[in-house]
């Protein structure tokens, strides 16, 4: 830690920020590590968005579309949306982040479920506004804690749906409860990061309670089942009063050239997208189905990973676990920075990773029981 300067001081909440702690990408000692720690898309992006990306190349002398038009086009189409709703960002943690500028500030509060992804504390703290965490059930989102946790300055509310890291999903009527209701001076923001690998029937990512309600916003990404995290590409599907305002707050080029062609050619590569989804449905069964045979439970994840419970303590805990995957070249995620020391979070990842850990695991129980 570096000592604080006596003079030149960040805003209030700056230095109260825990920082974000990615995935880590290698294991020292492992020569082939296999990531499991940033619910990547282990088959990559769409091969036209990496022709798209080179072709980029060429012009890299030029400012981008600051207003991302063909992009905003390419996702209107696929998605059966406006253009004119759409914002993006680099990464929709920039849009998070953004959010959080546009709409709170000292004295405000924002809402997030307990285990909610932890930008949404990261931002609104950076914004000087105040987290504030509603208790949730069975590490599911809990929309009556989340109404109760509102108060007249609540300024936004973000749920993540599925969540990560937990996995869990709630049904669309207790989201749509939630949109109904928030104070009328706050906004929903539905982070639907993970929406393209959800498999239930009636899921809506957030679209219709965006076009239903004038503080509603749902957040998408790039990063996951499009598996384009290098370029850091997002956006935000909002009514046309907070797509203004966003769009006076952030940079006029914020997303790059490369970005924004990629992006355009990997959200009308469906056939991708449904190939990523049905590998990830199969491999997250088999690995959640393995893990509980050897004694090892997760929650119903409806993402691209899977939550699984160790325990804290003793030789067969979750920290003994990471160790023991970590020598084998498997590198998962650790829960302590999200108050779940107990448990790993595990990346689906392609059939070879997803035996690599069963195999670990069963090994792991085998030694420690
Ligand atoms: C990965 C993730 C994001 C961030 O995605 P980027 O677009 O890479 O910034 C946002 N929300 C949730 C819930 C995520 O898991």
């Amino acid at each position: 830690m570096t000592a604080p300067h006596p003079r030149i001081v960040p805003q209030p909440g700056v230095m109260g920020i825990a920082p974000y702690v990615g995935g880590e990408a290698g294991a020292p000692g492992a020569n082939r590590a296999i990531k499991l720690s940033a619910n990547e898309n282990p088959f990559g992006p769409s091969p036209a968005a990496v022709e798209a990306y080179r072709a980029a190349a060429g012009d890299l002398a030029l400012y981008p579309d600051g207003g991302a038009t063909e992009l905003r086009r390419a996702i209107a189409a696929v998605h059966g949306l406006e253009a004119e709703r759409i914002v993006c960002g680099a990464g929709s943690d920039e849009i998070i982040s953004l959010l959080c500028q546009t709409y709170a500030g000292p004295g405000d509060e924002v809402v997030h479920s307990r285990h909610g992804f932890l930008m949404y504390a990261i931002s609104a703290r950076a914004a000087g506004a105040t987290p504030v965490a509603a208790p949730e059930h069975d590490l599911s989102a809990d929309v009556d804690a989340m109404l109760a946790a509102c108060t007249e300055r609540t300024r936004l509310v973000f749920l993540a749906n599925p969540n990560n890291p937990t996995g869990t999903l709630i049904a669309g009527a207790e989201v749509a409860r939630l949109a109904a209701g928030i104070p009328e001076r706050a906004l929903l923001v539905l982070d639907s990061a993970y929406a393209e690998y959800v498999d239930e029937p009636g899921y809506d990512p957030g679209a219709a309670l965006v076009a239903a309600h004038d503080n509603v916003v749902m957040t998408r990404t790039f990063s996951k089942i499009h598996g384009l995290a290098a370029l850091r590409l997002g956006w935000a599907y909002a009514p046309g009063h907070v797509v203004d305002a966003l769009n006076r707050v952030r940079g006029p080029f914020n997303v790059s050239a490369p970005a924004l062609a990629a992006g355009a050619a990997a959200v009308a590569d469906g056939e991708h997208v449904a190939r990523s989804a049905a590998a990830n449905a199969a491999w997250r069964g088999w690995l959640a189905a393995r893990l509980a045979r050897a004694g090892v439970p997760c929650t119903a994840s409806h993402g691209n990973f899977l939550l699984a419970r160790f325990g804290e303590e003793g030789p067969a805990s979750a920290p003994e676990a990471d160790a023991w995957l970590k020598t084998r070249g498997l590198i998962v995620r650790r829960m302590e920075g999200y108050g779940l020391p107990g448990w790993l979070r595990i990346s689906i990842g392609d059939e070879a990773a997803c035996r690599a850990v069963a195999e670990a695991v069963d090994g792991f129980r085998a030694a420690r029981a």
